[in-house]
This record gives structure tokens, C-alpha cells and sequence, in this order.
């Protein structure tokens, strides 16, 4: 198997697919882009694989092995490869690098085609087919070092850039109505910037009406038309942009960065601005009681600290 050679043919597949418009197609279009970077991705886990080492970087098993030289090496062994998480994995461990947030957006779009097949148009296929354009050109230019027009072949290229231009015309549209809401947080806004359509997967999302006052706004997806009030954006939007600093809080032990909050509860209480991105709640952070910092975790029990609020409960 030449693993360059399939992993063009999908992407070239893919764009063909697309094309073709047709529900059956439009899906496959998905499914085929969505494996043709998978196997660049492995394309260049190969290059970077020792030889003699059976490819060690594509290969899910790894085994360790004395080489003729008596020297430990570590060698590919069976028939499965790498899924996407292990190439996350070895990815950062040999120093290559993608856009993995663009990447999730598209595995999440090929896994909702299967499940929303019914909601699925060539509207909300554009931004996807777009965002693997972006990262397809970048990785094959910076970690391939190859032309990716020449790799993918003329036609399949100018397609692919098409439909970027198109979606991005669209994008800065959606870009500019957000921009006339005042959002009152930096977080949020940016939040809702790199928000997707919890639908379709589209990021072509229009706040609505223009100018209106934050809490009566409304997000509108210009491919599949689902509307989402504030009520429900603003927490999705929250705990979507600081869901890495969330993986991280269990992880390494940082502090949380958002939490329910204390006035409205909604998980939207954002740490490091101290105020709710819904309600503009702005709780005491220092416990009246015994001057100590409030934990995120114990801001329910703001202006005391958890320990205070216990001691208080205790004796009442
Ligand atoms: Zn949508
Ligand atoms: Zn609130
Ligand atoms: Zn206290």
C-alpha cells in the first residue's frame, strides 16, 4: 500500500463527492476528506519512522526488539495502524505539528453526518470541506514540505479553494454581526467567535438581531438555520472555548476556569475575568470571615469560604 498515493485519492474522492451533491455523495464527501487527512497525518509519521523499524510511527503495536547491532529499538508490529488519538500522541512527541482544534471540528462533523444524516446539506459540508482545506495547506507545506497543489493536483485544489473563498466570504459576514453585539467579556466574545453550530457542526453562525443587548440575542447557523437563544449559547460557548483549561484543572491541578454561578447558575462564571459572561455577576472573592481567597470550586458560598460557610452552618 502506498500510503501517499491513497491518501491523495481521497482527498481527490472527497472533492468529487462533493461535487456531485448528492446526499449519498455529500456524506461520503465527508467520510473521505475526513480519512484523506488521517492519512497524511500517517504519511508523515512515516517519514519520520527509523528504517528498519517496520514503520514504527503507524503502527498501533510497538514492540521492543535488539537490532544485529545488540542495540534496544523499538519496531511496528501487526496489521492495525494508529488512530487519531495516538497520532495526537506521537505527534507531539517527534515535534509535528497541526491545528488539532480545526481537526476535532472536522472528526466531530464526520461523526455527526452519521447521526444527523437527515439535517446534513452542502451548506453545513462547506465550512468543513473549508477548515481541511486550511489544514491540509499547511501541513503538507510545513510538515511534508511538499507544494500541496502539486500533491493534491490541480483540479482537486482550485475546488478546495473555491469553496474556502466562498465560506470565507460567508465567514466574515456571520464575523461582523457578532462583532455589533457587546458581548462585555473577552472570553465570551472570543467564544463566540470559534463557536459551532451544536447541529450541524457549521462555524457559520449570525448573532441576531444585530446591536441587541447580550442577553436577548440569538445565534443563528446560516447552513442548517438551527437557532440557540443566549440562555443556552452562552454556557456552550464558555465551556467549549475553556474546555482545555477544564482538562487541565483535573489533570495538573490549575484551578477551575469557569464555574456555575452563584446569582444565575449557569456554568458560566468565568475565573479570571471574576464575573458571569451571562448575568455579569460579580461575586466576592475574598472571604469576609477570615480574609482568605474563595476557591472557583466554593464560590457558591461567596462572600465566605467553604470552610467559613461550614463553620457558620455548624453553629447556626
Ligand atoms: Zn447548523
Ligand atoms: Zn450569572
Ligand atoms: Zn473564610
Amino acid at each position: 500500500m502506498n500510503l501517499l498515493t491513497n491518501a491523495i485519492e481521497a482527498i481527490q474522492v472527497g472533492i468529487e463527492d462533493y461535487e456531485d451533491g448528492s446526499r449519498r455523495r455529500l456524506l461520503a464527501s465527508v467520510r473521505n476528506v475526513y480519512a484523506g487527512l488521517l492519512l497524511f497525518y500517517k504519511e508523515a509519521l512515516r517519514r519520520k519512522s527509523p528504517p528498519e523499524s517496520n514503520e514504527v510511527l503507524i503502527k498501533a503495536q510497538v514492540q521492543l526488539q535488539k537490532n544485529p547491532a545488540g542495540k534496544v529499538v523499538a519496531v511496528g508490529t501487526g496489521r492495525k495502524t494508529v488512530d487519531s488519538h495516538q497520532i495526537q500522541e506521537r505527534f507531539s512527541a517527534i515535534g509535528i505539528t497541526t491545528n488539532w482544534k480545526k481537526f476535532e471540528n472536522i472528526r466531530k462533523a464526520r461523526n455527526n453526518v452519521e447521526h444527523y444524516y437527515s439535517t446534513i446539506n452542502a451548506e453545513a459540508l462547506k465550512s468543513v470541506i473549508a477548515n481541511a482545506f486550511v489544514l491540509l495547506r499547511d501541513f503538507i507545506d510545513r510538515e511534508l514540505h511538499e507544494e500541496p497543489r502539486d500533491l493534491l493536483g490541480e483540479r482537486t485544489w482550485d475546488k478546495m479553494l473555491q469553496i474556502a473563498e466562498v465560506y470565507q466570504v460567508e465567514r466574515i459576514a456571520c464575523d461582523e454581526t457578532i462583532e455589533s453585539i457587546d458581548w462585555n467579556s473577552p472570553t465570551l466574545f472570543g467564544a463566540v467567535e470559534n463557536l459551532h453550530c451544536v447541529e450541524c457542526g457549521a462555524d457559520l453562525l449570525m448573532a441576531t438581531p444585530t446591536n441587541s443587548p447580550r442577553d436577548q440575542v440569538s445565534l443563528q447557523c446560516r447552513a442548517c438555520g438551527n437557532g440557540e437563544t443566549a440562555e443556552e449559547l452562552i454556557p456552550r460557548a464558555i465551556s467549549d472555548e475553556l474546555s482545555w483549561e477544564l482538562y487541565l484543572s483535573f489533570t495538573d491541578g490549575n484551578e477551575f476556569p469557569y464555574v456555575s454561578c452563584p446569582e444565575c447558575s449557569k456554568e458560566s462564571y468565568v475565573i479570571s475575568e471574576r464575573k458571569c459572561a451571562y448575568c455579569d455577576h460579580e461575586a466576592t472573592h475574598i472571604c469576609i470571615r477570615c480574609g482568605d481567597n474563595i476557591l472557583p470550586e466554593e464560590l457558591d458560598s461567596s462572600p465566605l469560604c467553604g470552610w467559613c460557610d461550614y463553620m457558620k452552618n455548624k453553629n447556626d
